[in-house]
C-alpha cells in the first residue's frame, strides 16, 4: 500500500540507491513525515515504513544528494526522535520517480522504543488559547512533537489501532492532517479534535444526594463547562480528581491551608510533601528561588518535579511541605492542565498521584470513582483510556547535574543502555519504591515506579507493568534477578515466576547492585571502590547494611562476588522494622553502641523517651530480643534527626533524614568540626571488614547540644563528619588496593548535601567520582544494578567458556 507520492524531477549525474534500517526512537515523533519531507527536498526517489525495529528508508538519486540526505537525517531530526544507530546499505536502482510513505511492518524483532509521553508543544499551545483555532480549549489537542504516547499505547508498531485512540474515527478535517505529510499532525497517531475526538465530563457532589457516582454521569446537564466548573470547585477549596496523562491527580488549590489541610486528612498522608504546579516558569520563580539549572530542568519535555528551595513569600500553604525547606514544583504539560490555569484566578495547584499512600496511582473511571469516593469532592473525567499507569517523574540538581529521585513519565520506557551484552532477562528490584527492569543485548528498559510492594495492588500493578512492557519489546527472559532478602515480596514472587517457566534465577545482593548500576551507567566495568551509602538492604551476614565501601568489579572472573572492604559499625535495631518508623529507637541504639547511659536524665529528655521505654529498649538491646544489627547510613540519620530534631517517629519515607538535610540548607558546606569525622578502625585480627565507627561523633554533638549550638549548625557539621568519615575510608581503601574510581549510589545520594561534600572532598583527594544520572541510586535504580550484575555473570561465564 502506497500513500502521498510526490513527483521527483529529472536529474543528471550516477544515480545511487540505498538502504537505511534506522534504530532508536523514531516511531510517533514524527520522523517519517520528517524522512519525506528531506527527500522531497534533496529530490529523492524511494520510500519510508515503520517496521518493529525502527524505520526503513530506501533513497534513490544522485550520490551527493544520498549524502545530503545522509547527513541531515541525523543533524535535523525531529525534536523527539532519538537516533540509536543507522546502517546503510547500497542496493540496485528501482528506477522510482517518487518518494513514498508504506504502510508498516508488523512482523521482525522489536528493538524500536515507544516514545515516552511529551509535553504540550509551543504551536499546540497556541492553538489552544486562539479563539479563532478550531480546537480553541480543545484538551486533547497534540501533534507529532507533543502528546501521550506510552500511557496510551498497548503494544507496537506505535500506531493507531495500537493505541487507545483507535476508538475514535478521524473526522474528515483530522483525516486530511493526518494523510498530509507537510501538515504537523501527519500521523500523528492520537490526532483529534472536538468534532470527533475524546471529551471531558464532571462528577460532582454538587449533581448528587449521595457519595455514590455510579450512573452519576447520565443524570448531568449537557449544556455546562467542566473546566471552568473545576477551577471553580478549585477556588472554593473543594479537591477535584482530574484524570491526566497517566493517571488521575488529586488537585486542590495550593495556597489555601484549610483545603490543603483536608486533603491531608482524608488521604491519611500528614508530613509527606506535595508537589504543586504552577502556570509558568515566572509563576514557579516566585513561589522558589531558582536556579538556572533548576529552570532548564522544569522546562525539560517530561516536565518532572522539580526539588527547589521555597521563598518565604511563595504564597504557598504552608502544610504542602511541612518542616522542609524545599517545594516539588512542576509545570503543566497536557492541554487540560494549561485550561485550567488559562484562568488568571488560578495561581498553584497542588496536583498529588491519586491514590491512597503508596498504593498504585488510579487511572480508569470506574476505579477512580470508587477508590477515591471518600477523598475528592469532585471528578473531571474523560474517555480516552490511560493504558499505563504512570506517575509524574521527580528529579533534583546534585551539584548543578540533574538527577532521578522517581524516573516515570517523561522517561519510560526509553531504554537506559548496557554496558555489555545481556541475555533476555527480568531483575524484579527490591521491596519499597519498586521499578523491575528487562533487559536484552545492549539495553535495559526500566519500567514506571511501581510503588511498594506491600500490599496486593502494588504486587498487581507490578503484574501489568511486566506484562505490557514484556508484550512490548518482545522480550521473553531466560534468566530472573532478585534481592537477597528471602523476605521480600520481590524475591518470593521471582523464585516462583522463574520456577512456573524453569528458569534460573540470581540472587544479587542490595548494595552490589546499587554501585554495579552506578558503574554500568558510566561504562566502568571496574574495579571501583564502591560508596554505597543506603536505608537497608539484606547483607550477605545476614544482617541489615545500608554504610558500605565495596571493591566492585564487573570484568573479573565472577561479577557475582564483591569484597567488602569496610562497613558502618553495626548498631541494634530494637525492634527492626519500628526503629525505621521511630527514629527515636535508633537514637537509643546508636547512643547505647556508643557508650552512653540511655537511661540518664539527659538522654531521655532528648529522646523525649519515658524512662520505662527506654529500659524496655535497653533490655531488648542487651537480650538481643527484635534487634537486628545493622550497618546502614542512613539510619544513622534518623538517628541524629531524632536527637538534634526531636523527629521521634516518622510518617514517610526517610523523612527524618530529608528534614536534617533541610535544616542545614543555609548552613556552609566548611562548617565540620574534625570531631565529627566518623573513624576508620582496622577490621583486626579476625581479618574481617574494617569498620566506620561514630562513637566520637556522637560525643561532638551532644557536647554542642549542651552548648545550645544551633540544630542548622549541628546537622551541618554531621553531614560534614560522615563524608569526611567515608573520604577517608576510600582514601585507605586506595592504599590497599590501588584503586583510584569511587562509585557512589544508594538513598542517601538523595541528599544534596551530602553528595557535594563526597564528590568535591573526593575529587580533591584526586579520586574520579562517578554518581548516578539516569538511573535514581535510590531502590529505584536497584533492578538495573541486579541486571548489570546478572549480565556480567553471564557474559564473563560465557568467556572462560
Ligand atoms: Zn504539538
Ligand atoms: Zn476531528
Ligand atoms: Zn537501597
Amino acid at each position: 500500500m502506497s500513500e502521498s507520492p510526490s513527483k521527483r524531477e529529472s536529474c543528471e549525474g550516477p544515480l545511487r540507491r540505498e538502504v537505511l534500517a534506522v534504530r532508536g526512537v523514531v516511531q510517533g515523533v514524527g520522523f517519517r513525515p520528517f524522512v519525506f519531507r528531506l527527500a522531497v527536498e534533496e529530490k529523492l526517489a524511494g520510500f519510508i515504513g515503520n517496521d518493529t525495529g525502527g524505520v526503513t528508508i530506501e533513497v534513490e538519486g544522485p550520490v551527493e544528494r544520498v549524502e545530503a540526505f545522509r547527513r541531515r537525517l541525523e543533524a535535523e531530526a525531529p525534536p523527539l526522535a532519538r537516533i540509536d544507530s543507522v546502517v546503510s546499505q547500497i542496493i540496485p536502482s528501482k528506477q522510482e520517480n517518487e518518494f513514498r510513505i508504506v504502510a508498516s511492518d508488523a512482523a521482525g524483532q522489536v528493538s524500536t522504543g515507544i516514545p515516552a509521553d511529551a509535553a504540550t508543544c509551543a504551536d499546540c499551545l497556541r492553538e489552544l488559547l486562539d479563539p479563532a483555532d478550531r480546537r480553541y480549549r480543545y484538551p486533547f489537542l497534540n501533534c507529532t512533537n507533543c502528546g501521550p504516547r506510552y500511557t496510551i499505547t498497548r503494544s507496537i508498531p506505535y500506531d493507531r489501532p495500537q493505541t487507545s485512540m483507535a476508538r475514535f474515527k478521524m473526522c474528515a478535517a483530522c483525516q486530511a492532517e493526518y494523510d498530509d505529510p507537510t501538515n504537523r499532525r501527519f500521523h500523528a497517531q492520537p490526532n483529534a479534535c472536538p468534532v470527533c475526538g475524546p471529551r471531558v465530563w464532571m462528577v460532582s457532589y454538587a449533581n448528587l444526594p449521595t457519595r455514590d457516582f455510579r450512573g452519576a454521569e447520565a443524570n448531568l446537564p449537557s449544556c455546562y463547562d467542566p473546566i471552568q466548573q473545576t477551577i471553580d470547585l478549585l477556588l472554593s477549596g473543594q479537591i477535584v480528581a482530574i484524570k491526566g496523562i497517566g493517571g488521575f491527580h488529586l488537585a486542590v488549590d495550593a495556597t489555601n491551608e484549610t483545603a490543603v489541610m483536608r486533603l491531608r486528612e482524608r488521604k491519611h498522608r500528614y508530613g509527606k510533601p506535595l508537589a504543586v504546579m504552577v502556570r509558568d516558569l515566572d509563576a514557579a520563580r516566585e513561589v522558589c528561588e531558582l536556579t538556572g539549572e533548576e529552570e532548564a530542568l522544569l522546562q525539560t519535555n517530561p516536565r518532572p518535579i522539580v526539588l527547589a528551595l521555597r521563598r518565604a513569600s511563595s504564597g504557598i500553604a504552608e502544610s504542602v511541605a511541612p518542616g522542609i525547606p524545599w517545594l516539588g514544583v512542576f509545570l503543566p504539560y497536557a492541554p487540560l492542565q494549561h485550561l485550567l490555569f488559562a484562568d488568571a484566578r488560578v495561581k498553584a495547584l497542588v496536583m498529588t498521584s491519586a491514590n491512597l499512600s503508596e498504593e498504585p496511582i488510579a487511572i480508569d473511571n470506574d476505579e477512580a470513582l470508587q477508590r477515591l469516593k471518600h477523598i475528592a469532592d469532585a471528578f473531571l473525567m474523560h474517555d480516552r483510556e490511560i493504558l499505563q499507569r504512570c506517575d509524574d517523574s521527580v528529579m533534583s540538581l546534585v551539584d548543578g547535574t540533574p538527577q532521578l529521585i522517581r524516573r516515570a513519565r517523561g522517561f519510560v520506557p526509553l531504554a537506559v543502555p548496557l554496558p555489555f551484552d545481556s541475555p533476555p532477562l527480568l531483575a524484579v528490584g527490591g521491596h519499597l519504591k519498586n521499578v523491575f527492569t528487562l533487559a536484552r543485548g545492549r539495553f535495559a528498559y526500566q519500567s514506571q515506579h511501581l510503588g511498594d510492594l506491600e500490599n496486593v495492588t502494588g504486587l498487581e500493578f507490578f503484574r501489568e507493568a511486566l506484562q505490557h512492557l514484556m508484550h512490548t519489546f518482545e522480550i521473553e527472559p531466560e534468566v530472573v534477578v532478585h534481592d537477597l532478602h528471602p523476605g521480600y515480596l520481590s524475591t518470593s514472587w521471582a523464585k516462583e515466576w522463574a520456577a512456573e517457566r524453569n528458569l534460573p534465577f540470581i540472587a544479587v545482593q542490595h548494595h552490589h547492585a546499587h554501585i554495579a548500576a552506578c558503574m554500568a551507567e558510566h561504562g566502568i566495568e571496574g574495579p571501583a571502590i564502591g560508596l554505597s551509602l543506603d536505608g537497608t538492604g539484606y547483607g550477605t551476614d545476614g544482617k541489615i547494611w545500608g554504610g558500605e565501601v565495596l571493591i566492585v568489579r564487573l570484568d573479573g572472573p565472577d561479577p557475582s562476588s564483591f569484597e567488602r572492604w569496610a562497613h558502618l559499625d553495626y548498631v541494634p535495631m530494637p525492634g527492626g522494622e519500628a526503629a525505621i518508623r521511630e527514629p527515636w529507637r535508633m537514637a537509643l541504639g546508636h547512643l547505647h553502641a556508643a557508650g552512653f547511659d540511655v537511661e540518664s536524665p539527659e538522654i531521655l529528655k532528648l529522646l523525649d523517651a519515658k524512662p520505662r521505654d527506654a529500659r524496655i529498649l535497653e533490655r531488648m538491646i542487651e537480650g538481643e530480643l527484635n534487634t537486628p544489627l545493622t550497618s546502614s547510613c542512613g539510619r544513622l540519620f534518623d538517628a541524629v534527626a531524632a536527637v538534634v530534631l526531636g523527629r521521634g517517629v516518622v510518617d514517610y519515607d526517610a523523612q527524618a533524614a530529608i528534614e536534617l538535610e533541610g535544616c542545614a540548607v543555609r548552613e556552609d558546606d566548611d562548617a565540620g568540626r574534625s570531631e565529627y569525622a566518623l573513624e576508620l578502625w582496622d577490621g583486626g585480627e579476625s581479618a574481617g571488614p574494617n569498620v566506620i565507627r561514630a562513637d566520637r561523633m556522637w560525643k561532638a554533638l551532644l557536647s554542642d547540644l549542651r552548648c545550645g549550638e544551633d540544630p542548622s549548625r549541628i546537622a551541618a557539621r554531621f553531614h560534614a563528619g560522615v563524608a569526611e568519615g567515608f573520604i577517608n575510608a576510600a582514601a585507605n581503601a586506595r592504599i590497599e588496593t590501588g584503586i583510584n574510581t569511587v562509585a557512589m549510589s544508594g538513598g542517601c545520594l538523595h541528599n544534596r548535601r551530602l553528595a557535594r561534600l563526597l564528590r568535591t572532598g573526593l575529587e580533591e583527594e584526586g579520586f574520579q567520582v562517578f554518581q548516578l544520572r539516569n538511573v535514581s541510586p535510590g531502590d529505584g535504580g536497584l533492578s538495573y544494578g541486579q541486571a548489570v550484575v546478572a549480565a556480567a555473570m553471564i557474559k564473563n561465564r560465557k568467556a572462560e567458556g
